[in-house]
């Protein structure tokens, strides 16, 4: 089985964004099978913008660009140089990743001008997934949403599946509010569980500060002094706010996904995991959250999913999603109440557990019924 993994490194400044832009409209192009002509355009990029066309449905091109004319990442090969002498891909290709000399080269890329190269530093990221034998095998080029030329390197790798220890690693996903609940499984019984949650009070803090200051950017709106250069400066002050409080729960759940991986790497842990979220929305709105801060709170949640399965893939640990209730009793299933501590508590039978456990302890109980299925019937 192969394995990807990506990652995003940002070109030089001198990278011209118009001509990334235009390479990326006319990959769209040939990715719906037009034969591209683009006669100004140098050679070498004129026959892979032909002989896109014939990888359209190989992993080179990434996600189908669901609207016309949408953003299409446009793709590029690799040529690897190793210190050990060998040499793999295509020697004419655009990035040259160079191990001898710890460069990446990008040729004719940045710009319409032959010969013209940039140059960057081989990520640390490139460096752990080759140790891992993992091999940057395609590379793509395009323009971040806040207009910065970007190199998207792939890497590829054969991944031998961790035999499995028969531990258990149960992850249940809700709002940042409530973070990430896991447990290590062993037998029947809960090893270790925790709660793992970003700082809510730095979070809230950054909200309310941002909160305050879209009003008074709104009250000058309706003064029509939005404009001014106080206006702009406000604006640039929100933008800059809400980019760093993104950044920072983007930077969380990316933390969490490789620990948590590492963890289920650690144990040779098969995974489950329960992304249900709708139940954590209605949580959040039994508990009166602003609709901005739930927002807030569920941005990055899904990143996180992604990321963490994406990661399970690369190392070869076995995963699956299942449906883990955490306001449903597990012992009997009636409607659990809930008491202050996010403990619920079972009226018709009296079995109370820590809000977060419950959804474990159905997983081990759906064991334990699969386990009595399985067991043959007595004669
Ligand atoms: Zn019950």
């Amino acid at each position: 089985m192969k394995a990807y993994r990506a990652v995003s490194v940002p070109l030089p400044p001198e990278c011209d964004v118009r001509y990334i832009r235009r390479l990326m409209a006319l990959t769209n192009l040939a990715y719906r099978g037009y034969t591209v002509m683009a006669p100004d355009m140098l050679k070498y990029t004129q026959y892979q913008l032909i002989l896109w066309r014939d990888f359209k449905q190989s992993l080179v091109f990434g996600a189908t660009p669901k609207k016309w004319l949408a953003e299409t990442w446009t793709p590029l090969k690799t040529y690897r140089i190793f210190p050990d002498g060998r040499r793999i891909g295509d020697s004419n290709a655009q990035v040259v990743v160079d191990f001898t000399r710890n460069v990446i080269r990008v040729r004719q890329v940045c710009r319409n001008q032959p010969r013209y190269f940039v140059e960057l530093p081989v990520p640390r990221w490139v460096l752990e997934r080759v140790a891992e034998g993992g091999d940057i095998k395609f590379a793509r080029v395009g323009v971040r949403h806040n207009n910065k030329p970007h190199l998207v390197l792939v890497a590829e790798r054969e991944v031998q599946p961790v035999q499995p220890s028969g531990h258990v690693l149960v992850v249940d996903v809700n709002s940042w509010r409530h973070g990430v609940a896991w447990a290590l499984v062993k037998g029947d019984r809960i090893a270790k569980w925790a709660r793992e949650r970003p700082d809510l009070g730095y979070v809230e803090r950054m909200y309310s500060e941002l909160v305050s200051l879209e009003r008074k950017y709104g009250a000058l709106k309706r003064l029509g002094l939005h404009e001014t250069l106080e206006g702009r400066k406000l604006w640039r002050e929100i933008k800059r706010r809400r980019r760093k409080l993104n950044a920072y729960l983007r930077d969380f759940a990316q933390r969490l996904a490789s620990r948590l991986v590492k963890k289920a790497v650690r144990h040779r842990a098969r995974v489950v995991i329960d992304d249900m979220l709708n139940e954590s929305r209605r949580e959040l709105l039994e508990e009166k959250i602003h609709g901005g801060l739930m927002k807030i709170y569920f941005s990055s949640v899904k990143r996180f999913v992604r990321l963490f399965t994406n990661q399970l893939r690369w190392y070869g640990v076995p995963y699956e999603f299942r449906r883990l209730y955490s306001t449903i009793c597990p012992r009997c299933g009636s409607r659990m109440e809930k008491l202050p501590g996010r403990i619920m508590r079972c009226n018709s039978c009296n079995f109370s557990a820590h809000r977060d456990l419950v959804p474990m302890l159905w997983y081990l109980l759906s064991v334990h019924v699969q386990e009595k299925i399985k067991e043959p019937a007595t004669p």
